[in-house]
């Protein structure tokens, strides 16, 4: 496993998210496969988005190429410049109402004024693939979510699959009610798996060195770069980090630097584990989302082979 070693402290080793998407890819495609070949028509995902512009466009582009892997029929549904909340809402229900279409994405985050709960909620909770509507956030709470939020679900796939214990003191560092708050729900999960003793900390907690001191493990999504340094995370710790903002940089191919909340160059030697950013979480999230629109159709269809 790829890590290094930093003046004799911690071999941090990087949780590539690739064989953790890898594998959830194969599943989803074997189900896919499965169903169709029993008589099942084709799954359908439907990704309502403002346009190739926004930073949502890289995001269509790695849903694209995942959906043609599992053999899901992807659709791009862009909205028109300038359309209000009502035309979105409008959109998504005529998505809803569409026997082809098993799953309903919507960029998100979106200007307050396109109302994206109000269009979520539009969505019965089994095409509500990214479990972000009021109904899957409730049923979330009492513990019989339809969905849960894909990114969410990515980041415990990852501890998941490199072993990291969770039912022990564990960090989540952003309270959103679409990635940070489903995963501390998620963590609270009473489960041997799960079982986690969690600390939510926001950009409001006056001292986030203090609030994460005997943590194990930190979840990071607050989209803030360079907010996790060896001074704010105890020694020794997993880092999972969720955050990516983008920033122009002509160097880079695409003309934009991806940044998680990690600053990797302070944590070397000193976390346990960190994500690498990109290629650790946001895999892992797509792949994910996949997963989710298959258990969706297969829900609609008729139930799990
Ligand atoms: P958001 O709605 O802006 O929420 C950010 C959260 O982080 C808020 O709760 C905020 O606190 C907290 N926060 C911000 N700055 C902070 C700081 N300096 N210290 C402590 N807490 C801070 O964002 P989001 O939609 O939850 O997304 C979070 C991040 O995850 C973003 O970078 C996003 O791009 C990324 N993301 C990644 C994936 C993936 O696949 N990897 C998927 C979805 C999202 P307040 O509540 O007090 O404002």
């Amino acid at each position: 496993m790829p890590g290094s070693w930093v003046g004799g402290g911690h071999l941090t080793r990087s949780l590539e998210g690739r064989p953790v998407a890898e594998a959830l890819i194969a599943a989803a495609r074997a189900a896919v496969e499965a169903g169709v070949a029993r008589g099942r028509p084709r799954p359908g995902l439907a990704s309502v988005h403002r346009g190739a512009q926004t930073p949502f466009a890289v995001y269509l582009r790695q849903q694209s190429r995942a959906a043609e892997r599992v053999g899901i029929a992807f659709r791009t549904v862009p909205l028109r410049e300038g359309a209000a909340a009502p035309e979105l809402k409008a959109t998504v229900r005529a998505l809803d109402a569409d026997p082809a279409v098993h799953a309903v994405l919507v960029e998100h985050p979106l200007p307050a004024a396109l109302d994206f709960l109000g269009a979520v909620g539009a969505l019965r909770p089994e095409k509500d693939v990214d479990g972000v509507g009021a109904e899957n956030l409730g049923r979330l709470v009492a513990r019989h979510p339809i969905h849960a939020p894909a990114v969410a679900r990515a980041a415990l796939a990852i501890a998941d699959h490199y072993r990291i214990p969770l039912g022990r003191r564990v960090a989540v560092v952003g309270r959103s009610e679409t990635v940070g708050l489903p995963l501390a729900l998620l963590l609270l999960d009473r489960s041997r798996e799960r079982d986690a003793t969690v600390t939510v900390a926001h950009s409001r907690t006056p001292d986030l060195g203090a609030a994460l001191a005997g943590c194990e493990v930190v979840f990071s999504c607050a989209g803030a770069p360079g907010l996790l340094t060896r001074t704010v995370v105890p020694e020794g710790a997993a880092v999972i980090d969720i955050g990516l903002s983008t920033r122009p940089d002509p160097q880079r191919p695409g003309g934009i630097r991806i940044s998680g909340d990690a600053d990797a160059a302070s944590l070397d030697g000193w976390a346990s584990a960190l994500t690498p950013v990109p290629g650790g979480v946001g895999p892992v999230t797509v792949a994910r989302l996949m997963a989710n629109a298959v258990a969706g159709w297969e829900r609609l269809t008729g139930g799990p082979e």
